[in-house]
């Protein structure tokens, strides 16, 4: 099938569209540039993803900052992961505060159009890993209370009680009772439950307890990229039956094929850089992640194949296709990524999403959805008691 446009004004509607529509982003890890690197988001920053002058060019609406605990710095548990959880969540509210000109602390879809109306752009917070709640159930109410609106239970280290994706544990572990328990309490308290990044037992027995919908924050899909990070199409399927939402990514990683396997390689070879920027870097185990992070991200841009825009609206038109237009969104994990789409480099650049949308044949109102309404949609539903 090929569609013809008439676009002589292409460029001025893709623009309108974009400014209109609300713009949510479900994923980005700029909550640890605040507490590690002490940043401004105020000013516009040379380096990283996001700042208030680039998130006004780019006309982002609302933003969930990731709440994440690395387990390997952290603990998988205990008091380090609360407190790294916590502080983690006090400098969102702290930014909010400080900066109400710019940012409105916002819990609920209600929040995000409101501050969207008053042009300002809505903190909410997520977190990435369950590791904090610290296998006491009356934890995950404390952390719905401090704002906390969605928690995927593993990040990439499976949990006793969770397995994930990114470890051998994973791969047989899903949900225990304790895990089943967490689910309910979550859909109970109105937090959402993201399978990004957990196992595939995991997914599967998070679809079967919950009784809200089900959302990924930041993930792709597996029939197109074969990552264990992605969903496979009956994975989407499942999902979009409990209502939810998959967010795609825009991690060239989980969006390029065979991108990860040359990653690999370039791993392989970069080690000793990487390893003598930790060992220079004089600071704590989270600026010596940094100074990793620093070199990894200089030598990707140097050795790694550009990804562009086109290739996330591969994955949502793959979603569209299995589900329909009501079950994608984005979750962009910027600051949280080494590397990033050429066209797609920074929150200033998300009209260029919007322009490919409207190539490929998107109404207004589905690019609407996309955008941020599907995620609304989601929320108003999962925060009915
Ligand atoms: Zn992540």
């Amino acid at each position: 099938m090929t569609k013809t446009f008439e676009t002589p004004t292409a460029a001025t509607d893709s623009l309108e569209i974009h400014r209109r529509a609300i713009i949510v982003d479900m994923h980005a890890d700029t909550t640890q540039r605040l507490v590690d690197e002490n940043v401004n988001l105020e000013t516009r920053l040379p380096d990283g993803h996001l700042d208030v002058a680039r998130a006004r060019e780019g006309g982002l609406d609302a933003q969930f900052f990731s709440i994440w605990v690395e387990p390997e710095l952290f603990g998988g548990g205990g008091p380090r992961a609360i407190k790294r959880a916590d502080i983690q969540i006090e400098a969102v509210r702290t930014l909010a505060e400080k900066h109400s000109e710019t940012w409105e602390l916002a819990t609920t879809a209600a929040g995000i159009r409101h501050a969207a109306t008053n042009g300002r752009i809505a903190a909410l917070m997520g977190l990435e890993g369950g590791y904090a709640i610290d296998e006491n159930i009356g934890n995950v109410d404390r952390y719905y209370q401090m704002g906390v609106r969605y928690m995927s239970p593993a990040w990439s280290v499976s949990l006793s009680w969770a397995g994930s994706s990114g470890d051998e544990a994973g791969k047989t572990r899903g949900l225990n009772d304790f895990g089943r328990q967490v689910v309910r309490e979550m859909n109970r308290l109105g937090m959402m439950v993201d399978v990004s990044h957990v196992s595939d037992p995991t997914f599967w027995d998070i679809v079967n307890t919950s009784t809200r919908p089900v959302i990924a924050t930041h993930s792709g899909c597996r029939g197109i990229t074969n990552v264990p990070r992605n969903l496979t199409d009956e994975m989407i399927i499942a999902l979009a039956k409990t209502g939810g939402v998959i967010n795609v990514i825009f991690y060239p990683e989980h969006i390029e094929p065979g991108w990860s396997e040359k990653k690999k390689k370039v791993d392989a070879e970069i080690e000793p850089l990487v390893r003598q920027a930790s060992e220079t870097e004089k600071g704590d185990a989270a600026h010596k992640k940094l100074a990793r992070d620093r070199v990894r991200a200089a030598e990707y841009l140097k050795r790694l194949p550009p990804v562009s825009v086109a290739r996330i609206v591969d994955h949502i038109d793959h979603i569209v296709k299995l589900v329909g237009v009501d079950h994608v969104g984005i979750g962009s994990d910027f600051d949280g990524v080494q590397a990033v789409p050429a066209d797609l480099k920074s929150v200033a650049d998300l009209p260029n999403l919007t322009k490919e949308l409207l190539r490929r044949g998107y109404s207004e109102s589905d690019i609407d959805k996309i955008l941020g309404g599907n995620m609304l949609r989601v929320m108003e539903e999962v925060e009915k008691q």
